[in-house]
């Protein structure tokens, strides 16, 4: 059944040599997400991955949107954006990271997260983990508790996952 799925999602991310930029091998997800049975089975998926109750969601702007939104009402739960600097009206708490290409800052709003909460961060895809472990620093700062990381998919090569401290990890496909 999980190996079915495995097959079904990676048969629906399209690689993209050199975009953005030469050397990197971009993991194109849109297929996938116009595919509304495989779209279903891995928001389940990753939902079904969580680590006792969740409290909110976080995704990563901006395709940890589209992921992390039907993962946060599948579990009854928040959705948080943590968007790029300077897009959210109101007091934020940030946390900076490198990017694979670049580097940037992600915010959340700062009435959104409170001490204590429980939190499932999902995003399409861990590269480098410095968003990963940006949004995770930015989280607990606020007083929130981490209880899982999941992704669709984990670039080992880039060694993203020894940036997230040991904190349950998921990613449905590896490359
Ligand atoms: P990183 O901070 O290096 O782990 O990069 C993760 C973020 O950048 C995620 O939000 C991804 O959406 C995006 N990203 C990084 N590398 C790729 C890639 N090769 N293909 C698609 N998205 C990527």
């Amino acid at each position: 059944e999980l190996e079915e799925l495995r097959r079904r999602a990676a048969a629906l991310v399209h690689d993209v040599p050199d975009y953005p930029e030469p050397g990197v091998v971009f993991k194109d997800i849109t297929p996938l997400l116009a595919d509304g049975p495989t779209f279903r089975a891995v928001v389940d998926h990753i939902a079904g991955g969580a680590h006792g109750p969740v409290d909110l969601v976080v995704g990563m702007e901006a395709r940890g949107f589209i992921l992390g939104a039907p993962v946060a009402t599948t579990l009854s739960a928040g959705f948080i954006p943590a968007r790029k600097a300077g897009k959210l009206p109101r007091e934020t708490v940030a946390g900076a990271y490198d990017l694979e290409y670049g580097s940037a800052v992600l915010e959340v709003h700062a009435d959104t997260v409170w001490p204590g909460a429980r939190i499932l961060v999902v995003d399409d895809v861990l590269a480098t983990g410095g968003t990963a472990a940006a949004t995770i620093e930015l989280l607990e700062q606020a007083g929130a508790e981490v209880v899982g990381v999941s992704f669709l998919m984990e670039l080992t090569y880039l060694e993203g996952r020894s940036r997230l401290a040991g904190r349950p990890f998921d990613a449905l496909l590896s490359y």
